[in-house]
């Protein structure tokens, strides 16, 4: 198929490792963003091929992760409301918030459906107007064009029974909170390739120059991950910090012009919680004040304040690359993808999911007690 098949071409990912390689004269810590770049490299066993003085470490970009557990339970008591139903994606239905999940909130008599498209939700809210229809809207700056056109169609259709349920958060600012945090160790960064296919890359050169971080511009295939860790590893090996492209055939500087006009009109920069993380300034979407008719959290009266989160669960470390799935002691023992303790073990765009599917066997065994 063509932009897949050559980008995973055996002999080029290879030739890339071994140029790579030839390159590193000493260790080098490099963050991918995205989940699905993630999920690539566990799958493939990208960094497998690298030498060994390259560490990879997994970042915040799986929206599912870090979606705050106030949402999902914001979600799953809407669900239980007469006359109200939920629509969201699959991934995020089985998310535990502080109790349960929506696929339980389901099981136990919620109204919760499951769609592929925010317009599903809109169609839904239309077909049925006597009931109150809540699209639970999650996602970086990828999903944010497509939620924020719903919002204006179920607008144009004149819709008092369609709400969003926003999660929307931001990279650039995770990235500068990521570099900020007294622990950190990431030197390097691949951005996530889709997300500034929409925003461009103006964002990312004031962050390169003052934490001194080279950042390259990545896609998802094993050649464009490997061509990504290469330029970082220039880069890093020359003392340049620069903002680079090695996704060309999708990305251009400016972005998608389009597609920010149709979220500026929308949405607006607001601080975010990010699940194990926590509160990042000015690092999601919110409704701007002429959607926020459509707003669920001001619509049912919703608090949304922070809630506790698990103590097991040492997501916000993994995100922050600060540790890695397998160090967590939960990790396919008390957390599977069957019983997740955290998000990252049941999104498809997880880190822990990555490492529990495509690892589990190198898992070395728990230590045993005594
Ligand atoms: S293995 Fe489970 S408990 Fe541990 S960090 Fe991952 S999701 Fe959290």
């Amino acid at each position: 198929m063509k932009f897949v098949d050559e980008f995973r071409d055996a002999a080029a990912v290879r030739k890339l490792a071994a140029a790579i390689a030839l390159r590193v004269t000493r260790p080098w810590i490099i963050m991918e963003i995205c989940g699905g770049q993630t999920h690539s490299i566990v799958k493939f066993g990208l960094d497998e091929l690298l030498p060994p003085a390259i560490t990879l470490v997994h970042g915040p970009g799986c929206p599912v992760c870090v979606t705050p557990v106030e949402l999902i339970d914001a979600a799953v008591a809407l669900a239980a409301r007469p006359g109200v139903t939920v629509c969201s994606f699959g991934d995020m239905l089985r998310v535990p918030g502080t109790g349960i999940d929506l696929l339980t909130a389901r099981a136990r008599g919620g109204d919760v459906r499951m769609i592929y498209s925010p317009f599903d939700a809109v169609a839904l809210a239309a077909r049925n107007r006597e009931r109150e229809v809540v699209f639970f809207a999650v996602g970086f700056e990828t999903t944010a064009p497509a939620n924020a056109m719903a919002a204006l169609h179920a607008r144009r259709l004149g819709l008092r029974n369609f709400t969003l349920l926003v999660s929307h958060v931001l990279v650039p600012p995770a990235i500068e909170a990521i570099l900020s945090a007294p622990d950190n160790r990431v030197q390097g960064f691949l951005a996530a390739g889709h997300v500034c296919a929409v925003m461009g890359t103006a964002e990312y050169g004031p962050i390169a120059a003052r934490h001194h971080v080279p950042i390259v511009v990545t896609g998802f295939e094993p050649v464009d991950i490997l061509q990504g860790v290469l330029g970082c590893v220039e880069q890093l090996e020359s003392g340049r910090t620069e903002v680079a492209n090695a996704y060309a055939r999708a990305v251009r500087p400016e972005g998608n012009v389009r597609a920010r006009k149709i979220m500026s009109e929308v949405f607006t920069v607001v601080d975010r919680n990010w699940r194990g993380i926590g509160r990042i300034p000015a690092s999601g979407f919110a409704l701007t004040s002429e959607f926020s008719g459509f707003d669920a959290m001001q619509r049912f009266g919703l608090a949304g304040d922070a809630l506790p989160e698990s103590t097991e669960c040492i997501s916000g470390q993994i995100m922050r690359g600060v540790k890695k799935p397998r160090e967590c002691p939960a990790f396919g023992v008390r957390c599977t993808p069957d019983r997740p303790l955290g998000a990252p073990m049941v999104s498809s765009e997880g880190a822990c999911a990555a490492y529990y599917r495509y690892r589990l066997r190198k898992t070395p065994a728990p230590a045993p007690t005594v």
